[in-house]
């Protein structure tokens, strides 16, 4: 019960973070499909917290966990997405799969190696260059 209660406390403090990245993107997507078979969560430690998510965000119950890396942190990856990469519920698709990647998050992010996209931080001095 206490887990809960914790992750459900963690889940509203994110929505204050107060700090963000911006990113400049440019690129486009070569539909190889290494977002949606291998992915992080910036607050879901165990699977015990994954399981309190799926709670929470039903909508999260297409994603499950694939294994761990050497540092011990949960892989997930969809159910929805097919043997050549591409999106099986592409209109459905949830919101943060339209926004990939995003221009704007709360931690540092890096795409996979051979996506299609480039991300370059922006920082301050760069929105003073803009006219
Ligand atoms: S990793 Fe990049 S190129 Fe590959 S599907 Fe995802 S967004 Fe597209
Ligand atoms: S819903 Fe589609 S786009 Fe989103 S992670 Fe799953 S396969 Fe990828």
């Amino acid at each position: 019960m206490f887990d809960f209660i914790k992750s459900v406390w963690y889940e509203f403090l994110s929505n204050f973070v107060p700090e963000k990245l911006s990113y400049e993107i440019t690129g486009e997507c070569k539909k190889c499909g290494k977002c949606c078979n291998y992915m992080y969560s910036i607050d879901t430690y165990t699977e015990k917290e994954f399981r309190i998510m799926q709670f929470l965000f039903p909508a999260y119950k297409r994603f499950y966990i694939k294994g761990k890396d050497e540092d011990g942190n949960l892989i997930f990856a969809c159910k929805m997405v097919t043997k050549d990469g591409l999106c099986s519920d592409y209109k459905h698709r949830l919101r943060m799969c339209k926004n990939y990647p995003a221009k704007r998050i709360s931690y540092p992010g890096r795409l996979h190696d051979g996506c299609g996209y480039r991300v370059e931080e922006k920082h301050f001095e760069d929105y003073l260059k803009k006219d």
